[in-house]
């Protein structure tokens, strides 16, 4: 098996970008998770045709469209409560590299050496990730060592990065289970004249 995410992965540059301006009728903030998964799969053809749009036909740099994503990521981020959510904890095996693993043995009161052997595996491909998923240190909807958490968990779900065009299938692939992905592909699409308001 591969690790979901790893912070090897060149995902991690953060870029700041102005407040947004949203529009009042915009698509509305959807946030239930089953309703979230259903639209996300009834949608899913429209996403990637959306996504091969913006890399073939779109006439604008990505400079423009980074501008854009990031007002819009922004708004939704700012309106989603991850702490009544935590589904990406459910979902993934969290990659962790060597930093990752000092600062959650130093949550755990243990070495990083006895945390290593007890809650670390290594998938096929060498890179080490969390062995629990559902997360270990998910309690109900809440990350029980959020100060501590892999720089995965705080990336995730990767919509701040520059060339955004380049993660788009990524974003398309959460759009199923992280509310943030969802809604901003709703809203992004929406921005530009394409998908439906429909919820
Ligand atoms: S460490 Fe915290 S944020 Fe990361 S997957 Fe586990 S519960 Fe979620
Ligand atoms: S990042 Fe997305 S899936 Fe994870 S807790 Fe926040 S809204 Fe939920």
């Amino acid at each position: 098996m591969e690790c979901d995410y790893h912070p090897s992965d060149d995902r991690g540059k953060l870029r700041r970008f102005a407040q947004p301006q949203l529009m009042s009728d915009e698509p509305q903030l959807v946030t239930d998770l089953k309703h979230i998964a259903l639209l996300a799969l009834e949608k899913q053809q429209e996403n990637h045709d959306f996504r091969t749009w913006a890399i073939t036909d779109l006439q604008m740099d990505d400079a423009a469209f980074d501008l854009i994503v990031q007002e819009i990521v922004t708004d939704v981020t700012e309106r989603v409560d991850c702490t009544q959510c935590g589904n990406c904890c459910k979902h993934f095996h969290i990659g962790v590299d060597d930093d990752d693993i000092v600062r959650l043995a130093t949550s755990q009161k243990i070495s990083f050496t006895a945390f290593e052997r007890s809650r670390v595996m290594k998938s096929e491909d060498g890179d080490k990730c969390l062995m629990q998923s559902p997360c270990e240190f998910l309690d109900g909807t809440v990350c029980t060592v959020y100060e501590y958490r892999p720089t995965t968990c705080r990336d995730f779900p990767y919509l701040h990065l520059p060339k955004f065009r380049d993660y788009m299938d990524t974003a398309v692939d959460n759009t199923k289970i992280c509310p943030i992905a969802y809604n901003t592909l709703e809203v992004l699409k929406w921005r530009m004249g394409l998908g439906s308001k429909k919820k």
